[in-house]
C-alpha cells in the first residue's frame, strides 16, 4: 500500500510517502521553523524554499494538498500522535471522536498534541476519501506493569500522575528489527533499546512488551538529553522555585536549557560536544561523561528488572552515529556479558540498505546492535495493517469487561419466603445494564459441603430463581453446576437459601454463568455478529494475556456493551476493573485479527 505519514510538530512538519511493504520512499517533505520568518520547506533533496512567516495551520493547508497530489494515489495516511493517554493503547482508525479525544489529551502533552491534532485536521480535509490512522508514541508502553507505571505518591492526587513513556513507535520498531536480525522471535527475547536522539529514552522490552522505560508522565524524565535534564532531584526544583524563579522559567530551564546543552554550554548537539571535548573543553567532557554514565546506569537497571538481557540496541542520531558514546557506555558492561568489538563499533554504519549492524565481540553473550530507526516506516506499517481492515470496525472497537461476583436472582414469591410477606427488594446501587440493580438484601447459600454467606441479591425480581457462582464457589459448596446462559436453569442442581425470615430449598437454579457479551443491535452490526453467536475475546492484561473462547453474544436494544466474566475468569486473566477485551474471532469462521501481539 502507498502510505503517507505525517509527523507534525509545533514548528515543523515531516511527511513521507512510502510503500508499506518495502519501506521504499516515494516522496519526502520537510518544513522547519514554521511560524518564523526563516520558515522553509524542502521536497526530497531539492533546495529549501522559503515559506514566509505564517501560522502552522496555514502551512499545513498549503503543503498537505500538494503532498497528496504529488504522491499520486495514497491509500491511507498515518499520523504520529505523541500522547494517547490511557485511552489509546494501539494504533487507531481516526474518526471525529478520535480527533476530539486527541485534542482533549492536550493537557498531557501541551507542546505536541495540538500540532498533531492540527496535522490530522488538515490532512483529513485535504484527503477525506482514505482511512487516516493515529499511531501513538505512548501506545507501546501501555504494557508497563503497575510497578513501573506508578510514582511513589498518593495515587488519588492527580489521575494523570503516572508514567506513560514515549518514543514507543521507535522502541517497538527497533526491537522487532533486532529480533528479525537475530532470527529469534521477539517473544523469546529480553532487549534493551536505547533511542538516543535530541530527545532520548531507553526501554526494557521483555518478550515483546515494554516493561520499563525512562520517560515518564512527560518526556522530561530519564536520560540526559540534548536540552532536557532527564532525572533530577525534585527537591532541586523546589529550591529553584523558592529561590524566586517562576514556573515558566523552571520549565524552560529543565526542558530547553539543561541536558547536554546546559552542562556543556553549547546548543546540545552531540557532534559539537564530541568535537569540543576532544579539543579539551572541560564542560563538554563532563557532558559526555554524564550522558554515558546515566545511560549505563539505566542499562544495568533494566537488565536487573528483566533478570538479564539478550540484546542491547543503539538507535537514533547519537545511537546510530556516535561510536564514541557507544564505546563509553559499553565499557563497563562486561559484568553483564556484553562486550563490544572496537573495530566493528568504529565501522558501524546503518541506513535503509543495512538497517542492523552487529558490534558485539564474538565472546559477548549479549548482542550489541546498532539499528537504524525509521519511525515513518513503523507508522506506515501500523497504518497499512489497520487500513487493510478499515471497514471492519470490530478490529478497533474494544469491549469493556465487568467482573460478576456470585449473586442471586429471585422470584417475588422467593423474596417473600426469605425476607417476609410483602417484602420488596431494596435497591442499593445501579448496575451497568439498564434497569438492573444490586440490592441491600443478601442470603446464605447452603450446599452439601459448606455454605456461602452474604451472597448479594440482584433486582428486579425475575420469573425464575437463579444462583450464579464461580467454579471455586462450587467446590466450596460441594455442588457441580452446569455452565448455562442466564435463565436456562432446567435440570441444574438445587440448593438451599437462608434468609432472615426463613429458608427455601430450590430444586434447581444453581449455575455457573456462561461468559457473555451484552450489546446493542448497532454493536452487533459493528462487530459483524448476531444474537447467540459464540466468539473469542482476547484480553491484553498486565502479565497474563488470555483468549476467552465460548463467549456468548447477547443482543438487545436494552443492553449496554459489556462482557461479563466471573471472578475465577477475571483472576485467570488478572483483569482489573477497567479492563477491556477485543473480539478476535467468531467461531466457525476463525476470523483472526491482523494485529500483532503486543
Ligand atoms: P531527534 O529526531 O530527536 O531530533 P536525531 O535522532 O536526529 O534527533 O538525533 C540528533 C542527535 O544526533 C544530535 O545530538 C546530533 O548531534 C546527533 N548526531 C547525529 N549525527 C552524529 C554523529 N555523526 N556523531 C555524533 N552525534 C551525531
Amino acid at each position: 500500500m502507498r502510505i503517507a505519514t505525517i509527523n507534525c510538530g509545533s514548528s515543523s512538519l515531516k511527511a513521507d510517502v512510502l510503500d508499506s511493504s518495502t519501506g521504499d520512499r516515494v516522496l519526502r517533505l520537510r518544513a522547519q521553523r514554521v511560524g518564523d520568518a526563516e520558515a522553509s520547506v524542502r521536497w526530497d533533496d531539492a533546495p529549501a524554499q522559503p515559506l514566509g512567516s505564517r501560522p502552522l495551520e496555514d502551512v499545513l493547508g498549503e503543503l498537505l494538498p500538494m503532498l497528496f497530489e504529488r504522491a499520486g494515489a495514497v491509500d491511507a495516511v498515518g499520523h504520529r500522535v505523541v500522547h494517547g493517554g490511557d485511552r489509546f493503547v494501539r494504533p487507531t482508525l481516526i474518526d471525529d471522536a478520535v480527533v476530539q479525544a486527541i485534542d482533549e489529551l492536550t493537557p498531557l502533552a501541551p507542546l505536541h498534541n495540538p500540532a498533531n491534532h492540527a496535522g490530522i485536521v488538515a490532512a483529513r480535509l485535504a484527503l477525506p476519501s482514505v482511512p487516516h490512522v493515529a499511531v501513538f508514541d505512548t501506545a507501546f508502553h501501555t504494557t508497563l506493569p503497575s510497578r513501573a507505571r506508578h510514582y511513589a505518591i498518593d495515587p488519588t492526587l492527580l489521575p494523570q500522575a503516572r508514567r506513560f513513556g514515549f518514543h514507543g513507535t521507535s522502541h517497538g520498531y527497533v526491537a522487532r528489527t533486532a529480533a528479525a536480525a537475530l532470527d529469534a522471535p521477539l517473544e523469546s527475547l529480553r532487549v534493551i533499546t536505547c533511542h538516543l536522539g535530541n530527545g532520548a529514552s531507553i526501554c526494557a522490552v521483555e518478550n515483546g512488551r515494554s516493561v520499563e522505560t525512562s520517560m515518564g508522565m512527560t518526556p522530561l524524565e530519564g536520560l540526559v538529553m540534548g536540552t532536557r535534564s532527564g532525572d533530577i532531584d525534585p527537591g532541586l526544583i523546589l529550591q529553584l522555585l523558592r529561590g524566586g524563579r517562576d514556573i515558566d522559567a523552571v520549565d524552560t530551564l529543565l526542558n530547553r536549557k539543561s541536558g547536554l546543552a546546559g552542562v556543556s554550554g553549547t546548543s546540545g548537539d552531540m557532534r559539537d560536544i564530541e568535537r569540543r571535548a576532544a579539543e579539551g573543553d572541560e564542560r563538554c567532557r563532563l557532558a559526555l561523561k554524564l550522558f554515558a554514565h546515566r545511560l549505563r546506569k539505566y542499562i544495568g537497571a533494566y537488565a536487573a528488572a528483566m533478570g538479564g538481557v539478550d540484546a542491547i540496541v543503539f538507535t537514533a542520531g547519537i545511537g546510530e552515529n556516535s561510536p564514541g558514546i557507544r564505546h563509553r557506555v559499553a565499557q563497563r558492561l562486561d559484568f553483564l556479558g556484553a562486550r563490544l568489538d572496537e573495530d566493528l563499533n568504529r565501522d558501524a554504519k546503518v541506513g535503509a540498505q543495512t538497517p542492523v549492524f552487529d558490534i558485539s565481540d564474538p565472546t559477548s553473550r549479549v548482542k550489541l546492535l546498532v539499528v537504524a530507526t525509521d519511525e515513518a516506516r513503523a507508522i506506515a506499517e501500523h497504518t497499512a495493517a489497520i487500513a487493510e481492515h478499515h471497514d471492519d470496525v470490530a478490529e478497533t472497537k474494544t469491549i469493556p469487561i465487568a467482573v460478576s461476583a456470585r449473586h442471586i436472582h429471585l422470584t417475588q414469591d422467593a423474596v417473600e419466603a426469605l425476607f417476609g410477606a410483602g417484602h420488596q427488594l431494596t435497591p442499593r446501587n445501579d448496575l451497568s445494564q439498564p434497569g438492573q440493580f444490586a440490592c441491600e438484601e443478601t442470603l446464605t447459600v447452603v450446599g452439601p459441603k459448606r455454605s456461602l454467606e452474604k451472597v448479594r441479591v440482584l433486582g428486579p425480581t425475575r420469573p425464575k430463581n437463579q444462583i450464579e457462582v464461580s467454579r471455586t464457589d462450587e467446590f466450596w459448596l460441594g455442588v457441580d453446576a452446569p455452565v448455562r446462559r442466564s435463565g436456562h436453569v432446567a435440570n441444574s442442581p438445587g440448593v438451599t437459601l437462608q434468609g432472615p425470615a426463613g429458608s427455601l430449598t430450590l430444586t434447581e437454579g444453581l449455575i455457573c454463568a456462561a461468559r457473555h457479551i451484552h450489546m446493542t443491535p448497532q454493536d452487533a452490526a459493528d462487530f459483524g455478529v448476531d444474537n447467540g453467536d459464540i466468539v473469542e475475546v482476547r484480553i491484553n492484561s498486565e502479565d497474563r494475556d488470555l483468549v476467552f473462547g465460548d463467549v456468548l453474544i447477547r443482543v438487545s436494544p436494552k443492553y449496554a456493551l459489556e462482557m461479563h466474566v466471573d471472578t475465577d475468569e477475571a483472576n485467570a486473566a488478572e483483569l482489573s476493573r477497567r479492563d477491556e477485551g477485543m473480539l478476535v474471532a467468531t467461531k466457525g469462521t476463525a476470523r483472526l485479527t491482523h494485529r500483532e501481539r503486543r
